[in-house]
């Protein structure tokens, strides 16, 4: 079953003719692309890319990553939507809110990723009035936290046409941070807010977080090492509002083949009809707007 990947940053290092023949292995028929700025202000790395291999990249806009996002988030904000309207994005890269230290920073002894950004900021609203009016999707990284939430709400229902896709279905790096999160409150935010999507990428089963010592992969039945049933009934009631997804980044190419079989247990976990659907189906209709 092919899969696209629907948020990864890839470096500009990136080997791609090497990296095609391990896409093809694994059955990964497309990436989107994000570039990576890099205090630039923008790197059109994904059209490099999809000049050198238009088979196997869509070409998704700069992530919103330090240095540049951080510095000037307003800038970056109009530079993104700039950019994604006078080259053609289909759509925009990952921006960080709340974002911990990821643990492959952290084995690099690099603590200083510990962002917030309000999502209710002057940004915040400027990615999210641009989705709006142009119906470009982009993505989130929000820690899941319940003292977060209501402002995503809160943007959520000023911006119903906003396409968002929050990353990183149930990974909870601080349980007890959370009280709200689970598998009944995402089901009440899709139905409450018809534009919202989650991409299911998590670390293993047995991943345990530096930050904290906790396993963040919430979705997880560490036993099977398949999806907790209620997550997997989440899923296949809603399958269009799920997309597969990498979240590969320059420094973690090496674990490509993992981090496909883990998303490939997630699809295993779920009735069979819908496992194309969260495969590449949703992706590709969120996308482009055509059912494939
Ligand atoms: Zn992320």
């Amino acid at each position: 079953m092919p899969i696209i990947d629907i948020e990864s940053n890839l470096g500009e290092e990136l080997d791609l003719q090497a990296f095609a023949h391990r896409m093809d292995q694994e059955g990964v028929a497309l990436i989107a692309f994000s570039g990576i700025a890099r205090g630039r202000g923008w790197s059109d790395a994904a059209r490099y890319a999809v000049a050198a291999d238009p088979w196997r990249y869509i070409p998704a806009g700069d992530g919103g990553l330090p240095p540049d996002w951080k510095r000037n988030p307003t800038g970056f904000a109009k530079v993104s939507k700039e950019r994604i309207i006078s080259d053609g994005y289909p759509m925009m890269g990952e921006y960080e809110f709340r974002h911990y230290p990821s643990p492959d920073q952290i084995q690099r002894g690099n603590m200083e990723r510990d962002e917030y950004l309000p999502i209710d900021s002057p940004a915040g609203h400027q990615l999210f009035q641009f989705s709006e009016e142009s119906g470009i999707s982009f993505q989130i990284h929000q820690e899941i936290e319940d003292q977060y939430l209501p402002q995503l709400e809160k943007m959520l229902a000023q911006y119903p046409k906003a396409k968002v896709i929050w990353c990183h279905l149930a990974q909870m790096r601080y349980q007890a941070r959370n009280t709200v999160y689970g598998p009944d409150y995402v089901r009440k935010l899709i139905e409450q807010y018809p534009n919202l999507y989650f991409d299911l990428f998590s670390g293993p089963p047995d991943h345990i977080y530096p930050g904290s010592k906790e396993y963040p992969g919430k979705y997880w039945d560490r036993t099977t090492g398949k999806l907790k049933p209620e997550w997997a009934k989440l899923i296949a009631d809603h399958p269009w509002r799920f997309m597969t997804a990498l979240d590969l980044n320059p420094f973690i190419m090496q674990e490509f083949s993992r981090k496909v079989g883990m998303q490939r247990a997630v699809l295993d976990s779920l009735p069979v009809p819908v496992r194309e659907i969260v495969a590449y189906k949703a992706a590709w209709k969120l996308l482009f707007n055509e059912e494939i």
